[in-house]
């Protein structure tokens, strides 16, 4: 089988603050961030690739020549004439962060309106890697066509995972939302979600009614996070729990959750060893979470010592 990770959703164009009302141009996504880690982690022998809409604009280009520019592949990536990048804005106010969204027509939305174009780049891989995230971007019948193609790429004996990443604010009400993440970790074999949000919205009052949720979905492997309380695996049956690392000083949380999926899978893929992945996931997402910023480089993960 090809050694090709390829992640599917959304990156949109970050603005944060840079001092002075000045504010610092970036590029990031729950989708694109784990992509990211999963590159800085895996054997150069794999390749990572992006599968996303963008447009055909100054802001789409430099996205893609970012995008490459990581390592991550960008040919299966559509662009759509006449459309933009996703934007959104991370407001600072007195210590506290707050995020503003400018995405509703992105071209990121589009993702799935060429079925042929997302079969092909499916069936090119061997890790299909999708969020709760993309599914809530998506019209409701272009959700239902990637549901169908990782159901199929589940079939064929695909790594197909899935991280819920709940977000209420994208879905069109929390029936939608519920029926559609449900149908997500069905049509998955590893679900990584995290606790805090399952219990917010799914009502779970325990990490065990998380696992068993999932599982009675049909789940084969399931990585509940639960950031500094550590996570609890359940592979193929077998539980397990691993701690997280200790952080001296938590700097910025952004993408605590998509680093240590991108870092787990990485090293998942390599050995099939679900407790030695999580506890080097747990270095690298320590790492992150010590650093500003949802992508941290690869020099600062401290990967030698993993
Ligand atoms: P999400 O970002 O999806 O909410 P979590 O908050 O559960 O995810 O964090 C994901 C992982 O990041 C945790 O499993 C843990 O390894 C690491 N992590 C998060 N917060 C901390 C922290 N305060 N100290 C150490 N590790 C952390």
């Amino acid at each position: 089988m090809s050694r090709r990770f390829l992640s599917i959703g959304e990156c949109m164009v970050e603005l944060s603050q840079a001092g002075d009302g000045l504010l610092r141009k970036g590029f990031a996504g729950d989708t694109f961030n784990t992509a990211w880690y999963a590159r800085a982690c895996l054997a150069a022998d794999w390749s990572v690739d992006y599968f996303t809409a963008l447009g055909d604009d100054a802001m789409s280009e430099e996205m893609l020549a970012f995008i490459d520019k990581s390592g991550i592949g960008t040919s299966l990536i559509r662009r759509i004439r006449g459309r933009t990048p996703g934007l959104y804005m991370i407001n600072l106010k007195d210590g506290e962060r707050s995020f503003s969204y400018w995405r509703d027509s992105s071209a990121a939305r589009s993702l799935a309106a060429d079925p042929d174009r997302l079969r092909e780049a499916v069936e090119s891989a061997a890790v299909i890697y999708f969020s709760g995230i993309t599914l809530a971007i998506l019209p409701h019948e272009d959700a239902e066509t990637l549901l169908a193609e990782v159901r199929r790429a589940k079939a064929a004996g695909k790594l197909v995972v899935f991280d819920p990443n709940i977000r209420p604010r994208l879905w069109s009400s929390y029936d939608v939302m519920h029926t559609t993440i449900s149908e997500g970790a069905r049509s998955s074999v590893i679900v990584m979600p995290s606790f805090d949000d399952e219990a917010a919205h799914f009502g779970d009052d325990s990490i065990e009614a998380t696992i068993h949720r999932y599982r009675t979905l049909g789940a084969v492997d399931i990585v509940v996070k639960n950031g500094a309380d550590g996570v609890r695996l359940n592979f193929a049956g077998e539980e397990t729990f691993v701690p997280a690392e200790k952080v001296k000083k938590v700097v910025d949380t952004t993408s605590a959750g998509d680093s240590f999926n991108g870092a787990f899978l990485a090293r998942y893929l390599e050995t099939s060893d679900a407790p030695a992945a999580a506890r080097f996931a747990a270095k690298v997402a320590a790492r992150v979470v010590s650093e500003h910023g949802a992508l941290v480089a690869k020099e600062k993960l401290g990967l030698d010592r993993g």
